[in-house]
């Protein structure tokens, strides 16, 4: 199946028309400004800036309450405690609406804004087992059409806090998860060799790729960080490993930053961050320039960790930009990339971005060039799958036969 979009505005500033073929662009042409000469059915972007989809690198699917009843945030009794937020979840979401319901909800606001890739870490411990995968699994599954999902068999309790956790882990994997996650081993398990042991000999015994929630600060945070990038590169995983948060990379000199950005862009990891209200987290700038590939996602949207969250990842770009003090053209340019093309490389995607070869996954949208885009975050947008147009303005069209999908 063949489609054209006329005068589409690239992230060049140049006009140009698109051709779409079984999905993917089959060709990039300046536009000829000749409606006529095309074929019947083109769709006129009227100089629309055409973006690939977004990545959101990095949510939580199964434990958001997006669009089920508002769950007012429970403070820590004495500054930010893992252990007790994870007890804080587990009594929301004995209340909450069934876990598929709130899924889809978070699912639909992510594809409405534009991103059409995402990771998402699904809680597995001794006392939920395999329930969360189980039913994410099958939301990926009916939602396949429309986004492409990686799942994260994360350890929320811990590997060796949650006797069993190990094995359930493997299982996950065998299920259908993609990656092995892990949290804090210094903090919650107080053994980082025991639980990275768990995590990247599960790496290497089902060939996934880690991705690793780290809170630890200072330099227990980048010793953990220093002895994940070892394993990596001992496993030849670079490329295939991922740290998310490393809010350690935030407060440690600049010195030791240096130092750090140099190991983590020669053994190929990866960093998360969502640039989260007023903790540090990691220099984004320096970072990149170190040859460190960061990326972005929402994380915790309106759950047990915080209020906040939209599901928009160029809203994300914003708030990297903002925080990270970027006022220059190539800085929030920048921070454009972090939710695009850099959340593509992190994540291994295949075909992205916007050439002829890639996949048609994009989104268009109202404003000059891409460092307007990220202060402006217009929020009226056009989302494209495969060449097809799935979601307009933040909602999930119809054509795409959601109402079929949510009775299935
Ligand atoms: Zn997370």
């Amino acid at each position: 199946m063949l489609q054209q979009f006329l005068n589409a505005k690239l992230a060049d500033g140049s006009l140009a028309d698109l051709t779409v073929t079984d999905g993917r662009f089959s060709a990039i042409a300046p536009a000829a400004n000749n409606p006529a000469s095309l074929g019947a059915g083109a769709i006129d972007l009227a100089g629309q800036l055409v973006l690939p989809a977004f990545v959101e690198g990095h949510i939580h699917l199964d434990t958001s309450f997006y669009g089920d009843a508002w769950r007012p945030h429970i403070p820590c009794t004495n500054g930010f405690d893992v252990r007790e937020r994870v007890a804080f979840q587990m009594q929301n979401l004995e209340q909450a609406a069934p876990m598929e319901e709130r899924a889809r909800n978070q699912l639909e606001l992510c594809i409405g804004n534009g991103s059409l890739a995402m990771r998402s870490h699904v809680m597995v411990d001794a006392a939920v087992g395999l329930k969360h995968v189980e039913t994410i699994l099958a939301v990926r599954e009916k939602y396949r059409d429309l986004i492409d999902i990686q799942l994260v068999a994360f350890p929320q309790s811990g590997i060796l806090s949650s006797p069993g956790t190990a094995e359930l882990l493997d299982e996950a994997l065998r299920l259908g998860c993609d990656l092995i996650g892990g949290l804090d081993p210094a903090s919650f398990d107080r053994d980082v060799k025991g639980h990275l042991d768990v995590v990247f000999g599960l790496a290497e015994k089902r060939g996934a790729p880690v991705d690793i929630h780290l809170h630890d600060g200072g330099t227990l945070g980048l010793f953990e960080i220093e002895e994940i990038c070892a394993r990596t590169k001992a496993l030849g995983m670079g490329g295939k490993v991922a740290v998310s948060h490393a809010y350690a990379l935030g407060d440690i000199s600049a010195e030791a930053l240096a130092k750090a950005g140099e190991m983590l862009a020669a053994s190929g990891v990866s960093i998360m961050t969502n640039a989260p209200g007023n903790h540090p987290f990691p220099p984004v700038a320096a970072l990149r320039k170190a040859g460190v590939t960061v990326f972005a996602g929402s994380d915790n949207i309106r759950d047990s960790w915080w209020p906040y969250g939209d599901g928009d990842m160029l809203n994300r770009a914003k708030m990297i930009g903002y925080r990270s003090g970027f006022y220059e053209d190539s800085e929030l340019e920048a921070a454009y990339d972090v939710v695009s093309h850099a959340g593509a490389r992190a994540l291994g995607l295949e075909g992205y971005g916007i050439a002829v070869g890639t996949k048609a996954d994009f989104v268009a949208l109202r404003a000059e060039h891409v460092p307007e885009a990220v202060v402006a975050v217009p929020k009226e947008r056009t989302v494209y799958r495969a060449g097809r147009e799935v979601a307009r303005n933040g909602e999930v069209v119809d054509s795409v036969g959601l109402t079929g999908l949510r009775s299935a």
